[in-house]
């Protein structure tokens, strides 16, 4: 079994309303999916976390350590393209854009050997997983606290019982937006936060200070992730457990996150870290560190297969009887290609998402789908 090819696909779709989080405006949605194919018609699929058109060029930098190579190799072929990029690569899109094409040669292998890649990860712990909704972004033209209160309120209406939100703009709205959010949602559904690093440290700490009391499930992104200084004194300068993970990609950078015990949650994005290749590191080095792991997921239909097929052989941590579930973030913001592109959709009922058990990531695209939100050049 030889790969043949790797091409990339750029997703786009231009929005009727703008958002915004406070590290980011979203004018337009675009993803970049990876699809790897070996030469005896085997197609897999993976998707790389951020800027599309800049993985796809690291992706044809890396093409030539995976071209004609055994796409079970997936631990020598990661290392070999990690090698190639070390020096000036190490984190940031070197990572992201390995992550790619490691989900693809998974997906890969699960349809080689006829399994889904929760088998090959070392079996299915579950055959669900609980969601939260993420939502909630600034958007233009509207009152932001009425807006948000509203969104959440749906949430909860179609069964959602956690949601998060989208805070880091400014401590004194941000407060107001919590304060009507835990109104509208009433006392029982999960709330989390999440900064986008949009605070210093100062103004992280005097929001989780007076946030506090509206019961906060986490405070995500509070400080810029690069200062693991900063978050040390966010943790203890307030109450609320702090999350964190998604730009720190690959083993090394978790590991100083977790040497600086800047975390409570760690949030590695499968897509982003390294890979179900990486990501298998990772959550043994957060399991060492005693820190709780929960994937970040920001990205289409492919990439929610992959996560789920992760959490479906994420291990209960501690293992006990009513064990605590890994929880999957759903993305509920306008992005039409994000289930478009999957012959079946991966959609949550009153909550909770059923995860598939068809080999590899259990998932087959619709060509057409793919075609209608890919740009002509
Ligand atoms: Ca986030």
């Amino acid at each position: 079994m030889k790969i043949a090819a790797i091409q990339t696909h750029i997703l786009e779709h231009k929005l009727d309303t703008a958002f915004e989080s406070a590290s980011a405006r979203f004018d337009h949605r675009r993803h970049l999916l990876v699809e790897v194919t070996c030469e005896d018609g085997t197609t897999g699929w993976g998707e790389c976390l951020g800027p599309p058109a800049l993985n796809a060029a690291v992706i044809n930098h890396y093409k030539p350590v995976f071209l004609g190579a055994d796409p079970l190799r997936t631990e020598p072929l990661w290392l070999q393209a990690y090698n190639l990029l070390r020096d000036q690569g190490m984190r940031g899109l070197a990572i992201t854009a390995l992550s790619g094409i490691d989900v693809a040669l998974w997906d890969i292998k699960g349809k080689h050997f006829g399994m889904p890649v929760a088998t090959l990860l070392g079996g299915r712990v579950r055959d669900s997983v609980r969601a939260y909704a993420t939502g909630s972004f600034r958007r233009d033209g509207v009152d932001r606290v009425e807006d948000i209160a509203a969104e959440v309120a749906d949430y909860r209406a179609q069964g959602f019982d956690a949601v998060k939100i989208k805070i880091g703009f400014d401590v004194a709205e941000d407060l107001r937006v919590i304060a009507a959010v835990r109104d509208a949602i009433g006392p029982d559904m999960a709330l989390m936060i999440d900064a986008n690093h949009g605070y210093d440290t100062g103004e992280a700490i005097a929001l989780g200070q007076a946030a506090a009391p509206y019961d906060i499930a986490w405070f995500e992104e509070p400080v810029i992730p690069e200062n693991l200084t900063a978050y040390q004194d966010v943790r203890a300068g307030q109450p609320i457990p702090v999350a964190g993970g998604e730009t720190w990609h690959g083993r090394w950078a978790m590991q100083q996150a977790l040497d600086a015990r800047a975390v409570d949650i760690l949030q590695p994005d499968l897509c982003g870290v390294g890979g179900f290749t990486e990501m298998r590191r990772v959550a043994d080095q957060a399991t060492l560190a005693g820190t709780r792991l929960v994937p970040h997921v920001w990205g289409t239909g492919v990439q929610i297969a992959a996560s789920l097929q992760w959490m479906a052989a994420q291990l209960p941590d501690p293992p006990r009887p009513e064990a605590r579930d890994p929880i999957l973030e759903f993305d509920r913001t306008d992005m039409p290609f994000r289930q478009a592109i999957l012959t079946k959709p991966l959609d949550h009922k009153n909550g909770a998402v059923q995860i598939p058990d068809a080999p590899g990531l259990g998932i087959e695209i619709d060509r057409a789908a793919l075609d209608q939100y890919s740009p002509t050049p």
